[in-house]
């Protein structure tokens, strides 16, 4: 699939909760190539600093209208740039990149933590009308801005919360062994900390289920030529996150 290197107009850039903020391209181009999975490299900056690119998920596109959408953590000096930005700005992006998410089973389930929420969006609304089961975590209720996100795309939503001010308490592992127990699962997607993904794959051998993850290592250039994201592949060589992922098979990288 053909990478472009384009400059979007942004046709918004609105905060959507504390440090979160949604932007969304005019960029035809690559709204008509995208698939859930795919992320933007964005050039934050009309300078040389910050040097790099940022990497953010396709969150939507709309073919019709010609716009991509990303929904962004504002966590440093990269992001704190874009957020920067307004409606009359506009950010070269490259894109899209990576390889999606395989759209595969009848009876999905989504797992997402924190910002990991951002690619399952856009792979939400491709997987409809399936019936779609979603667990979504985060820190605190303020987070939790996903939950209205997804409402119109997925038919049951579970939501955790560190603190419990939202949804049950605790982390998005905690409820998934019941989920599994009872659910008729036939494929699992997830995107998140880490630590989750390696629970949740866990979880996805022990009931025989199908699972793809999302990794969201830093990288560079995000075409394959620098090599700064590779990760341990399970096969013994390194694959790279940018453009042999970001989405894996669970047993091509994880333990
Ligand atoms: C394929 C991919 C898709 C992504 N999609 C999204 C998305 O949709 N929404 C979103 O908010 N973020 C996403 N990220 C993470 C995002 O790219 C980083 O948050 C961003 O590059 C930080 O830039 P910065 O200059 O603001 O922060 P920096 O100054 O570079 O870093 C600030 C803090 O954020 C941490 N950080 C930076 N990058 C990452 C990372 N990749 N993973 C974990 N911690 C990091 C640093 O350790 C540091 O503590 C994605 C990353 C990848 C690789």
């Amino acid at each position: 699939m053909p990478k472009m290197v384009v400059d979007g107009r942004i046709v918004s850039n609105t905060e959507i909760s504390v440090n979160v903020k949604e932007l969304v391209l005019y960029a035809p181009e690559i709204a008509a190539q995208a698939v859930p999975g795919q992320f933007l490299h964005v050039r934050v900056a009309n300078s040389y600093h910050p040097l790099l690119r940022r990497p953010l998920s396709i969150s939507s596109a709309d073919n019709i209208a010609g716009t991509v959408r990303t929904i962004y953590r504002v966590v440093g000096q990269g992001t704190a740039c874009l957020a920067a930005l307004s409606s009359k700005d506009s950010v070269n992006c490259m894109g899209p990149l990576g390889n999606g998410f395989a759209i595969h089973g009848q009876r999905p389930l989504l797992v997402g933590g924190g910002m990991g929420l951002a690619p399952l969006m856009f792979l939400a609304g491709a997987l409809c009308p399936r019936p779609i089961e979603i667990v979504m975590g985060g820190r605190t209720k303020e987070e939790m801005f996903w939950k209205d996100m997804f409402h119109v795309m997925c038919n049951t939503i579970h939501v955790t919360t560190d603190d419990g001010t939202l949804g049950s308490r605790g982390v998005t592992l905690d409820v998934l062994p019941d989920l599994l127990k009872n659910g008729a699962f036939d494929m699992i997607y997830t995107c998140g900390p880490r630590v989750m993904m390696e629970g949740i794959v866990k979880l996805a051998k022990e009931y025989d289920i199908p699972c793809q993850v999302s990794l969201e290592d830093y990288m560079a250039c995000g075409i394959g030529g620098c090599l700064s994201c590779t990760c341990a592949g399970n096969d013994g060589s390194r694959k790279k996150v940018c453009t042999e992922g970001p989405v894996f098979w669970a047993q091509e990288v994880m333990p």
